[in-house]
């Protein structure tokens, strides 16, 4: 896919979950075009592997449980520190919760709280701090979260999933709301099911078949989609991001940014 170079030329961005998945093709698009990453995640190996990789004068990791509010504090400080700004949180650590439980009747209560807190209290707790940074800098910030087609759904996914990526979206809207203000904006990016390590996890449980393969999931996920001779690929999540992210979209604040193909519009899909 083509792609323009030049979109976030200086802008300092951290990622979060950049080690794999969306987050690790973002992390490529993001350098790519420009920008000095900081990849924050719990993985230690893949992390600096793909900092390695991206080159020190572009990329550095940071250890950082999104959920852990000293761990956030210490990621912004880091990266301000190490380039003297922060321009760009694209928030996108996410986990699923393989066995908590599919239905209302049956929640894991436990597993619930471990959802809701890396899904959405993660995601309040960057918005907190990168918006603390951008405002007493003076920046016009841009923050970016991460939803899923189960923001605006239910039954694609075990419930805790669901409300905390429902949540998401109100989480979104009172950043908006309350960050306008100061020039930042606040936007939401919601992919269909697409091919990463976390899908592959999912989709192994929900089919009770641990052998399946990529290729299985990636036909699968073509089943969530209703735009044909073209499977969702984290580049083209990544793209959506870069575009929240980029001046492209510099009146774009408050929006949930859905990349499903035609999904969650199309009613026949479910006949
Ligand atoms: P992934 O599991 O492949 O990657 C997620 C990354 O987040 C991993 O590197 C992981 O180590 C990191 N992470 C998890 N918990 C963390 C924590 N507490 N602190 C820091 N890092 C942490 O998943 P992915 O599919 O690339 O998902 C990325 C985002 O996209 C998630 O928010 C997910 O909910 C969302 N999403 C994914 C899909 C999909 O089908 N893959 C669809 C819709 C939305």
């Amino acid at each position: 896919m083509a792609t323009s170079n030049s979109r976030l030329t200086g802008k300092v961005a951290i990622i979060t979950g950049g080690a794999r998945g969306i987050g690790e093709a973002a992390v490529r698009l993001f350098v790519e075009n420009g920008a000095m990453v900081v990849i924050a995640d719990i993985l230690d190996e893949e992390g600096k592997k793909l900092a390695e990789e991206m080159g020190a004068h572009t990329c550095a990791f940071h250890h950082c449980d999104v959920a852990v509010e000293s761990d956030i504090e210490a990621l912004v400080a880091f990266t301000v520190s190490k380039w003297g700004k922060l321009d760009i949180l694209y928030n996108n650590a996410g986990i699923t919760c393989i066995g908590q439980g599919e239905d209302v009747l049956n929640m894991d209560m436990d597993k619930f709280d471990r959802i809701m807190s890396t899904n959405l209290r993660g995601m309040a707790l960057g918005v907190k701090h990168a918006a603390k940074a951008m405002v007493n800098a003076g920046t016009r910030g841009v923050i970016i979260c991460t939803g899923s087609t189960t923001s605006v759904m239910a039954g694609m996914a075990p419930v805790a999933y669901t409300v905390s990526k429902h949540a998401i979206l109100g989480l979104v809207r009172a950043a908006a709301s309350d960050l306008g203000k100061y020039g930042i904006r606040v936007n939401c990016v919601s992919p269909a099911p697409v091919t990463t390590p976390l899908l592959l996890e999912h989709f192994r449980h929900a089919s009770g078949n641990q052998n399946v393969s990529m290729e299985d999931a990636r036909a699968w996920c073509d089943s969530f989609s209703n735009l044909k001779g073209h499977s969702l690929t984290p580049l083209d999540v990544a793209m959506s991001a870069l575009y929240l992210a980029s001046d492209d979209s510099s009146f774009v604040s408050g929006l949930n940014l859905i990349v499903d193909g035609g999904f969650t519009i199309t009613s026949h899909i479910f006949e």
